[in-house]
């Protein structure tokens, strides 16, 4: 049986792994802490630093193929096992481009995928000179996450909230939709696409409120979205799964944000609501089986169950019984022990045919399911 290790023990890879019971597969894990959301769900677990050199390296050194669930993660240890033959996914070329926001920017540029203007700023007082480019978005090369690492420059004034170190300063997009479209390469660099996700954001944590899949866009927005993330996928070369965030503005001009170069947020949903999830297709992938069905089964909408403000400790799930008790409802839980406000503690999925009732459930449960502390 192929051995295949994840470097990462959050959500993300709870979700892989539950996916991996369908295959022969011996699964590995390595995580710093014991009790992270996946750690018991794999077959051998090892406690580690995913970011060490040495742990990641000792850890693969066995091991058939690695994937990844966070990018932050130790990029030379990999590189170190890939020329050792093992198969990392998305393999280290794509994963250096796209762990730093400076390089991923240049890589689009170099391909002409059409992305927002922007400069690299080196430090904080480099933004001085780049007023013009104001209001702008300030993100820093590496290790921001969740919307940790994007500040907002309005104007001169916001320039003391921007980064002390590499990063990128965009112009601001008038965003008028927010989209993922997922793509999942196989080995053989054949590609396959997701349909459409529309993201809709809180705008004071910056985290996600709500998704729906499939966005209901125009065509010409499908068809280039569709057409930048294939492009901007193929051009990494690489095999596994690669979220694709794009904007679209009033005017159908479409943009790439970001790439992830793993499962995503973005692709929850099609756990229930698509034909072959984004974990069961990385499987797939990984184990050299053929590509999956991504059609969608029926429409859905996804909510993220975050801890509110000002809780802070064991969690409670406040109104999970009556979520519990709505038709075609889908609940998971990350089985983190602590919440915080703004943590990602779990989500849920909405099936239906009508538009309608995925918003009214979206706000039923909204209203219904908190998650606070005991
Ligand atoms: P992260 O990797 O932390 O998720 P993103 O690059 O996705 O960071 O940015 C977070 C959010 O900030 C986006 O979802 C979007 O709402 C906003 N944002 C990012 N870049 C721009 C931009 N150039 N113009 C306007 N808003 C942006």
């Amino acid at each position: 049986m192929k051995k295949i290790g994840i470097l990462g023990g959050g959500q993300l890879g709870r979700m892989l792994l539950q996916s991996a019971i369908n295959y022969p597969v011996e699964t590995y894990l390595m995580e710093n802490d014991a009790w992270a959301p996946a750690a018991h769900l794999c077959h051998h677990f090892s406690l580690g630093d995913i970011t060490s050199f040495d742990d990641v390296y000792q850890f693969g050194k066995d091991l058939h193929a690695i994937t990844i669930e966070i990018e932050n993660v130790n990029i030379e240890a990999l590189e170190a096992l890939e020329k050792k033959g093992i198969k990392i996914f998305p393999n280290t070329t794509a994963l250096r481009i796209v762990k730093n926001k400076i390089r991923q920017k240049q890589f689009y540029q170099q391909n002409q995928i059409p992305t927002s203007e922007f400069v690299i700023t080196e430090n904080r007082s480099d933004l001085m000179q780049h007023e013009g480019f104001f209001p702008a978005v300030h993100k820093l090369a590496e290790g921001g996450y969740d919307g940790k690492g994007v500040h907002i420059i309005q104007n001169k004034i916001d320039i003391e909230k921007g980064f002390d170190a590499p990063a990128v300063l965009e112009k601001k997009v008038p965003i008028l939709r927010e989209l993922s479209i997922i793509v999942a390469v196989n080995q053989q660099l054949e590609t396959v696409i997701y349909p459409p996700v529309e993201m809709v954001f809180d705008n004071y944590l910056n985290l996600l409120n709500y998704q729906i899949c499939p966005a209901n866009i125009p065509e010409k927005v499908l068809w280039k979205a569709e057409a930048i993330a294939l492009t901007a996928v193929k051009n990494l070369h690489s095999p596994g799964i690669f979220a694709v965030e794009l904007f679209s503005d009033i005017d159908d001009n479409v943009l790439i944000n970001e790439i992830a170069p793993r499962v995503h947020n973005s692709g929850h949903h099609s756990i229930e609501g698509n034909y072959s999830s984004q974990f069961d297709m990385l499987w797939r992938i990984m184990l050299g089986y053929p590509l999956g069905n991504t059609d969608t089964i029926i429409p859905s909408a996804l909510v993220n169950l975050v801890g509110v403000s000002n809780h802070q400790g064991k969690v409670r799930y406040k109104g999970l019984e009556d979520v519990l008790k709505m038709d075609n409802v889908f609940v998971h839980l990350y089985g983190k022990a602590e919440t915080k406000p703004g943590r990602k503690m779990g989500h849920v999925t909405i099936l239906s045919n009508e538009k309608q009732e995925l918003l009214h459930k979206v706000n039923q449960i909204k209203s219904l399911l908190t998650i606070v502390s005991e």
